[in-house]
């Protein structure tokens, strides 16, 4: 692909920088080149915070001015350099791992939020995606990300006077789009064709510079195209199944399609959730044409670099696609692969036979990963008990799901001053390395800087909040005298309270609202006061969550407390930031185990802001005492026990956090409040960034995935071999049956003896164990069981034994059978299982 020169207009060539720079959305958390931006045009900067944009409306004399200015061009040039220098400095990835890693990791995902210039996301799943593709960058990992450039993105959101939902839906104009169209190197704009029932859909494709990385979009608004297939990419979360269906196809299949145009090697394939499965089908029957092997050869091989991230919480989260619909539309897949309809709809399936039974596609991402993991350590418990029907006879804490606990690109959301702060204690290279030594360094801070750091975050919340109010009251049309009201909205030194997020019924946005005369007491209390501040949208199809955001209205209007709790409309990545920079208490409701993880609280540990949620999500690992409030019980209940957690987090605000915060010494700080600020920036900070994440995900999965997938695209007589011990496991291991088992204590140990009948599977394709729960959440017990001789008169039967320590009942432990290849996933790949009764 093309990478050089792209101009939006005629410029002056010394200015020809200022494209490169525009174009790398890198400006959006790095703000090295905002007094460029600034000087171009201060009040379109301030507008839109859109460098491309800007580019493409300033007068040629402007351009022409600053091209003769000395100065601007010394601070361009030095803008330049110290990129290139940036990129061409060693970071973790390219100190620690490379060589062992050749090629790309394919990022797919449905939405990506990176910056509001390219506002291609809805909410948590997209602001993840930016953040990881920030990281990519922070630590030179070769990801390459894949989406879908939406005409109009997601709704924006105004509330009416009655406190409801107005949703817009502006056209995002591709030429005030930081992104330009993807050109072979001949120049060509690339299209990518897949084929829809009885026609082709020409999907057009872009190129967004994310630092060293590059996010490719396509999208179907191609005059090429029938009128009616233009709009597929126009909303995100838009449409009906039908549409839903055939975006995912254009992310799925023409994205992978895309890196194979392009000739970008992914031996691994990383689904951000589901939406994106249909790269495996397409992968796969792309390796099939180049490698001429069967279906089930190519997918043998290329799922082995394949890894599913799961974020639904719940079963119904997941899309399914009705059988019809499907074999319409992939029809021409399954031909193409040599494969019937119906064997394809099996991979998406959970009873192979149930033809009535839809396509589910997290089931088609898990059919076709070498790996799969959930989002937190919870996430990976709940994702294992939704995804044990496809595991049937293993116990839960066995099913093939694991997890990375999300995290957010702290560059991108640290305040000014926590960066000066963090620079200060910590260095400015922190967030490139390993993080060891931030913990250490940010304990030497005083409580005299932290709490003016805190206090002067909350006075810019503040600030920011009473400019907006004034703004969103102008445009209902209140006269003047209203709007100037709002500069006595809030106060700089109450406590703040932040709660922002999508008004969707399971994050229990009405939770404070519970008991109205309660909050109220909170909020009013002269000596003490709280104020409020709530942003989020609810999805248009969402009546409930419509509902919910009225009941904030009615509140504020009722009570008259206008000046306590404000509503911002339009929640977004600008508004999470200004939120999570300011807020002294963030808090999160969501009814456990909804939240998969959540990441908007991790926002506020960088800026010194505490954390009071829920023991569900990423805080149901990362809370301590210490660091900020839970609660619930780590159980899940009916929403009719709401009113308990209600009266809980009632509790902890009256009688924790609220004393907590004005308790001052005779300085005027609140030691105790700054001390847990210390811990929860020191201990959390780093944990919960995608710094950690991305390492993670690199080194528990990337780097085997791509051997297994090489190796196995370099041995074809080895997936083979696969193939032929699985169809061997599935026709004679219903006949493996036990024998004699005998379990004697010797001292301190069990000793078991177990007679093995192997029907006709041969010795070494499976492997005999005893099994044993875990204790107290703890990992399960297996003990391999040697094989020993053959038992006489029989064929292909063994006395298998072995010896596990006496420390627990030893009916706790349990004989079977389990398939075994080495290097093969047990039991995401092949999941017979015969347990001793
Ligand atoms: C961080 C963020 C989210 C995710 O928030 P959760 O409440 O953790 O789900 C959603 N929307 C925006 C705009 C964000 O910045």
């Amino acid at each position: 692909m093309q990478t050089g020169h792209y101009l939006p207009r005629s410029m002056p060539d010394a200015l020809h920088g200022l494209v490169t720079l525009a174009l790398d959305l890198r400006w959006s958390w790095h703000h090295g080149s905002d007094v460029l931006w600034r000087q171009l045009d201060p009040e379109l900067w301030d507008k839109t915070a859109n460098p491309w944009l800007m580019l493409e409306t300033v007068s040629d004399l402007r351009l022409g001015t600053l091209a003769e200015d000395r100065d601007f061009l010394d601070l361009l040039q030095k803008q330049l350099d110290a990129r290139e220098a940036h990129f061409a400095e060693q970071s973790w990835f390219s100190r620690e791992i490379d060589g062992d890693f050749k090629g790309h990791i394919a990022y797919f995902s449905m939405e990506f939020g990176i910056c509001e210039s390219l506002p291609i996301y809805s909410g948590g799943l997209g602001v993840l995606a930016g953040d990881f593709l920030k990281t990519a960058c922070d630590l030179d990992v070769p990801v390459i990300g894949i989406g879908l450039l939406y005409q109009r993105g997601y709704f924006r959101q105004a509330l009416n006077v009655h406190g409801e939902q107005i949703e817009f839906y502006p056209y995002n104009d591709p030429t005030m789009l930081p992104v330009v169209p993807l050109r072979d190197d001949q120049g060509e704009w690339v299209r990518i064709s897949i084929e829809l029932p009885g026609r082709n859909l020409d999907l057009r494709t872009w190129r967004a510079q994310v630092g060293r990385r590059t996010l490719l979009l396509l999208d179907s608004n191609d005059p090429l195209n029938d009128p009616g297939d233009r709009g597929i990419t126009s909303e995100l979360y838009g449409g009906g199944h039908e549409m839903r269906l055939q975006q995912e196809m254009a992310l799925g299949i023409g994205g992978w399609r895309l890196l194979e145009t392009l000739g970008i090697d992914s031996p691994v394939c990383h689904l951000n959730e589901g939406h994106a499965a249909f790269a495996i089908l397409e992968r796969c029957r792309l390796f099939m044409q180049r490698y001429k092997v069967s279906f089930r050869h190519a997918l043998r091989a290329t799922r082995a670099g394949n890894l599913f991230t799961t974020h639904t919480p719940v079963a119904a989260g997941f899309d399914v696609f009705e059988p019809e619909l499907t074999s319409l539309y992939l029809g021409t897949l399954a031909e193409q692969m040599e494969i019937s309809i119906d064997e394809l709809l099996t991979l998406g399936r959970s009873h192979a036979g149930n033809l009535h039974e839809g396509f589910n596609m997290a089931y088609l991402a898990l059919r076709g990963a070498g790996a799969v993991n959930g989002v937190s350590r919870l996430h990976g418990e709940v994702s294992r008990r939704i995804f044990l029907p496809l595991f049937p006879r293993w116990p839960e804490a066995e099913v093939p799901v694991g997890h990375v606990t999300n995290g957010v690109h702290v560059p991108s959301w640290d305040s000014a001053a926590a960066d000066t702060l963090w620079t200060e204690s910590c260095g400015k290279s922190r967030w490139l390395g390993t993080l060891e030594t931030v913990e250490e360094d940010l304990r030497k801070v005083s409580n005299e800087t932290l709490w003016q750091f805190r206090t002067t975050g909350r006075q810019r919340l503040v600030e920011f909040v009473r400019r907006r109010l004034a703004h969103q009251q102008c445009s209902r049309g209140a006269t003047r005298p209203d709007a100037s009201q709002c500069s006595e909205i809030l106060e700089p030194d109450a406590l703040t309270l932040g709660f922002a997020r999508r008004f969707a019924e399971y994050k229990r946005p009405n939770l404070l609202l519970q008991d109205p005369a309660r909050l109220l007491r909170l909020l009013t209390n002269r000596d003490r006061p709280v104020q409020l501040i709530l942003a989020g949208k609810a999805h248009p199809r969402d009546n409930d969550g419509k509902t919910m955001l009225r009941q904030w209205h009615d509140f504020i209007s009722t009570y008259q407390v206008w000046d306590r709790v404000v509503f911002i409309e339009d929640y977004d990545l600008d508004v999470a930031a200004r939120l999570t920079q300011g807020v002294d208490v963030w808090i999160n409701t969501p009814r456990r185990p909804w939240e998969a993880s959540g990441t908007s609280g991790m926002k506020v540990l960088v800026n010194g802001g505490l954390n009071l949620s829920e023991l569900d999500g990423w805080w149901a690992e990362a809370w301590t005492p210490d660091v900020g409030w839970a609660i619930g019980d780590r159980l899940e209940h009916a929403p009719s026990q709401d009113v308990i957690e209600a009266g809980e987090l009632y509790r902890i605000l009256e009688t924790e956090v609220v004393p907590c915060f004005y308790q001052r010494d005779e300085l005027g700080l609140p030691q105790e409040w700054v001390n847990r600020m210390r811990e929860s920036m020191a201990c959390l900070t780093t944990q919960y960034s995608t710094n950690r994440m991305l390492r993670e995900y690199t080194e528990n999965y990337y780097l085997s995935l791509a051997d297994n997938y090489r190796d196995r695209r370099d041995n074809p007589e080895q997936v083979s071999a696969i193939e032929r011990w699985h169809d061997t496991l599935l026709r004679h291991s219903p006949r493996i049956h036990f024998g004699n088992v005998s379990k004697t204590t010797r001292g301190d140990a069990y000793q078991f003896e177990v007679q093995v009948y192997l029907d006709d599977v041969p010795v070494e394709a499976v492997q005999v164990e005893l099994y044993a729960e875990g204790i107290d959440g703890g990992a399960p017990v297996r003990s391999r069981l040697q094989c020993g001789p053959p038992l006489a008169g029989a064929v292909n039967a063994f006395t298998y034994t072995g010896s596990v320590p006496a420390n627990r009942p030893i009916t706790d432990y349990t004989p079977r059978v389990v398939p075994f290849f080495p290097k093969v996933a047990i039991p995401l790949e092949a999941s017979p299982v015969y347990w001793y009764t």
